[in-house]
């Protein structure tokens, strides 16, 4: 689960890594309070879950009292596009004002687990700022990766590789060390599967102070921290896996034009992979579970047709717990409920497969069978080609 910027500084602050002092506010009279609280200059800075809103406008620098109102009004209830929100952008609900600081230089410095190298990775360059991608394209050298052990955790050797590769100034390194290690212990301690400071800057005085805040919590482990499931903002979740989360399925939307339904999560991975393989996109994860029923397919088979990306449906399932004739009789009972609009392709393997491939057969709807997995996907990827 994300949280804001402000959510992420507050447990910053907790960990004693430096931020500047501000205040959150969704209404221009509390922005301009918050202001006149800091003193000018401020920094105004739309509170979504993505990242490039400086370059999207979202981010302003306000010296007078008439800036401070001027940004309040561009940003308040703007509707923020960016690289990472998509085209249809999102509404910007709560605005963080912040004492503005004099920037000397800007760093980036970030936190990851690395599944490759079962390791927690430090990622992190002097080349920091809102060009950080040009960077990573341009000058990847520029930026240094350093595997922490989880079980040894961070030594002073991971952070002198880190200031070495990084070539912070001598004086410096004392206080970086200290934001390093701190920034650790909570990604550690939160369960995190990022944190991400961009920039962490060296102020006009020296001092080591993170302008921005990401922060990417495990959601398996937010049992574990009630106080940032406190901090969950449903006005950021995506519509369509809600709707699933409501139906108890384990959906999530990506950015192809073929609609799936899996039974089982290693299935289901396996699929997007086939039909990627087929020169082809899937348009979403979607498990149904190992012992989903009738009513269960229907619910996923309506989110998949709720998605105007979806050009195809490829439903691909082994029946074991759930048996080929009930997932059959749910996609007919779905079809005929909702209208089916789309070709659907179906691979069924598994218990009772002769008695789901009949009640397919004699429903009168127009299904393609597929032989095989990959027969399944070569001919999806035909149809939405
Ligand atoms: P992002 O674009 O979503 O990553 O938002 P950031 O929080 O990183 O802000 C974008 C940029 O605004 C930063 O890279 C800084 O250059 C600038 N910025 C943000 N706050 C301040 C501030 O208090 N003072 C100054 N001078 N610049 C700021
Ligand atoms: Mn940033």
């Amino acid at each position: 689960m994300k949280i804001h910027e402000y959510q992420a500084k507050e447990l910053f602050r907790k960990y004693k890594v430096p931020t500047p002092e501000g205040g959150v506010s969704d209404s221009v009279a509390g922005i301009k309070d918050i202001a006149v609280g800091l003193g000018l200059p401020v920094a105004v800075k739309a509170q979504i879950h993505a990242g490039g809103r400086g370059k999207g406008g979202g981010v302003k620098l306000a010296r007078t009292d008439d800036e401070v109102s001027a940004a309040a009004d561009a940003i308040l209830g703007m509707t923020l596009v960016t690289k990472q929100t998509g085209p249809e952008g999102r509404v910007v609900r709560k605005v963080l004002v912040e004492k503005g600081v004099g920037i000397q230089k800007e760093l980036y410095l970030s936190i990851i687990p690395d599944r490759e190298t079962a390791c927690i990775t430090i990622v992190a360059s002097q080349d920091g700022g809102m060009d950080i991608e040009d960077v990573a394209a341009k000058s990847p050298e520029r930026i240094i990766k350093v595997p922490v052990n989880p079980v040894t955790g961070i030594q002073g050797y991971h952070l002198r590789q880190v200031m070495f590769g990084i070539e912070l100034e001598k004086p410096l390194m004392k206080e970086f060390s200290a934001v390093l290690k701190n920034l650790y212990n909570l990604f550690v301690d939160y369960d995190c599967s990022m944190v991400e400071i961009n920039p962490l800057i060296v102020t006009d005085d020296n001092r080591v102070v993170a302008l921005d805040a990401k922060m990417d919590i495990d959601s398996n482990a937010l049992f574990r921290h009630p106080d940032v499931k406190e901090m969950h903002d449903p006005n950021e979740d995506d519509p369509t896996e809600m709707e699933a989360a409501k139906y108890g399925l384990n959906y999530i939307n990506l950015d192809g034009n073929v609609g799936n339904m899996v039974n089982g999560a290693g299935l289901a991975m396996a699929t997007m992979d086939i039909i990627k393989q087929a020169g082809a996109e899937p348009a979403n994860f979607l498990d149904v579970g190992g012992g989903a029923d009738a009513e269960m397919v229907e619910n996923g088979f309506r989110l998949i047709l709720s998605d105007s990306k979806v050009k195809g449906i490829l439903i691909n399932i082994f029946g074991g717990i759930l048996r080929c004739d009930v997932l059959a009789q749910g996609v007919v009972q779905a079809a005929k409920k909702i209208g089916l609009s789309l070709p659907v392709v179906v691979r069924m393997e598994g218990t009772n497969v002769e008695e789901g491939r009949r009640i397919l057969a004699d429903s009168g709807l127009e299904l393609i069978n597929a032989i095989d997995l990959a027969d399944a996907a070569k001919k999806v990827a035909g149809i939405v080609a």
